[in-house]
C-alpha cells in the first residue's frame, strides 16, 4: 500500500498539514537542502513527536511552521496549512499575528524566550496583547497559570526577574506563557534537553496535563525517545531532512519499519538492559545536505542497503493503517508476499 491510498478517517481534517515541503539554506559553500519533500499531519488535540539525530532537520521543520527562519532560508516547494489556512503565502503581518495567539513555542533555552531585564509579570501581561481584558485581569490569569505550572507563591514571585528563578522554574514559566494564550498548536523545541532527568519527567507530565486541559495540539521536537514515548500520540522519524517513518507511538516503538528507526531505538539508553560503560551509537555520520541527492539518504549507514538504494529514492509505503516508512525493503517484502 502506498501513502497516497486513502487513509481511514480521511474526512477529518488535521489541525496542521504539511505537504511536500522543501527548504534550502543558501551558504557560501552552496545550497543546503535542509528539508526534502516533508509531509506530516498534526491532528487536533494530539501530540506529535519529531525525533532524529542532530542535523536531521527536526528543529528546522518546527521553525518553518512558526515562520521563524533566518534570512538565508528559502522554501522551494510544498505548503503548510493551519486550520486550513495556507501559512507560507500569508502576508507577513497576518503571519506575525498568529504567533502568541493560535501558535506558541517553547524553546530549549528558556532565556531565549524570556527578556532578562523585564519582570515576569510584565512579560506575562504583554503576551496577552490579543486579549480584550484589563491589566488586573491579565495579571490574575498570569498568577493562576504560574500556580498551575507549580511556581510556589506566584502572587509575589511574579514580580521577580528571570535570573531570580532556577533553570527548571524558568522552563515552567515559559510553558505558562506559551499556554496562557490558549494556542491551538504549541511547538516545543527540545524543551527538556537542558534539564536533569527528574525535572524532565516533571515537565513532561506537566505538558501532558496542560495539553489535555487546554485541548491544544503539540508538535514536540526531541532526541529523547523516552520523553517522546511518554508524551506523544504519534511520532515522525527524521533523517537528513526527510521524514523516513511516521506512525502511532506504539507502532514506531514496537514494530519499526525503517532500518534507521530500528538503529535509533537500539541506541536509546533507556532500552539498554546490560551494564555498559560506553553507549552504542549508529556507525557513520549524517550525510552532508549540500547539493542534490540520489538514492536513499540512509544508504551509507544502512546494514541492509543494496543496489537499488544507491540509484532510487524510496517512496513512502503504508505498513499499517496509519504507519508509513520510506524503504525499498518494504516494497520487496510485498513482492515476496504477493
Ligand atoms: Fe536501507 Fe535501502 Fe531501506 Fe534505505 S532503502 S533504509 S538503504 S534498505
Amino acid at each position: 500500500m502506498r501513502r497516497d491510498d486513502p487513509k481511514p478517517n480521511a474526512s477529518v481534517r488535521p489541525l496542521l498539514e504539511i505537504h511536500g515541503l522543501n527548504l534550502d539554506f543558501g551558504t557560501p559553500r552552496g545550497r543546503v537542502h535542509a528539508l526534502r519533500n516533508v509531509s506530516l499531519d498534526v491532528p487536533t488535540a494530539q501530540v506529535v513527536g519529531i525525533v532524529g539525530e542532530s542535523g536531521s532537520g527536526k528543529s528546522t521543520l518546527a521553525y518553518t511552521v512558526m515562520g521563524l527562519l533566518s534570512e538565508n532560508a528559502e522554501v522551494t516547494g510544498g505548503n503548510i496549512l493551519l486550520e486550513g489556512q495556507a501559512l507560507l503565502n500569508m502576508p507577513a503581518q497576518a503571519r506575525r499575528s498568529l504567533l502568541g495567539d493560535r501558535l506558541s513555542i517553547i524553546f530549549q533555552d528558556p532565556m531565549t524566550a524570556l527578556n532578562p531585564v523585564r519582570t515576569i509579570e510584565n512579560q506575562m501581561i504583554d503576551i496577552q496583547h490579543h486579549e480584550q481584558r484589563s491589566r488586573s485581569e491579565k495579571r490574575a490569569r498570569a498568577v493562576h497559570m504560574l500556580h498551575r505550572v507549580g511556581i510556589p507563591d506566584p502572587e509575589s514571585r511574579i514580580s521577580g526577574y528571570p535570573h531570580h528563578f532556577s533553570g527548571g522554574m524558568r522552563q515552567r514559566i515559559c510553558i505558562a506563557m506559551a499556554l496562557l494564550v490558549r494556542p491551538v498548536l504549541l511547538i516545543a523545541d527540545e524543551p527538556t534537553t537542558a534539564l536533569d532527568a527528574t525535572l524532565e519527567v516533571q515537565i513532561i507530565h506537566l505538558l501532558k496535563d496542560l495539553q489535555k486541559e487546554i485541548g491544544c495540539s503539540i508538535l514536540f521536537v526531541s532526541h529523547h525517545l523516552g520523553a517522546v514515548a511518554e508524551l506523544c500520540d504519534r511520532v515522525a522519524v527524521m533523517y537528513a531532512g526527510e521524514v523516513v517513518e511516521e506512525g502511532a507511538v506504539r507502532d514506531i516503538f514496537h514494530s519499526p519499519g525503517h532500518p534507521y528507526t530500528r538503529a535509533l531505538l537500539e541506541c536509546d539508553p533507556g532500552r539498554i538492559r546490560q551494564k555498559t560503560r560506553t553507549l552504542p551509537t549508529i556507525p557513520g555520520e549524517v550525510p552532508s545536505l549540500l547539493g542534490s541527492k540520489k538514492g536513499c539518504v540512509f544508504r551509507q549507514r544502512c546494514p541492509s542497503a543494496y543496489d537499488r538504494c544507491i540509484h532510487e529514492n524510496p517512496v513512502e509505503y503504508r505498513i499499517g493503517l496509519e504507519h508509513t516508512a520510506r524503504c525499498h525493503l518494504l516494497c520487496e517484502e510485498r513482492k515476496v508476499l504477493a
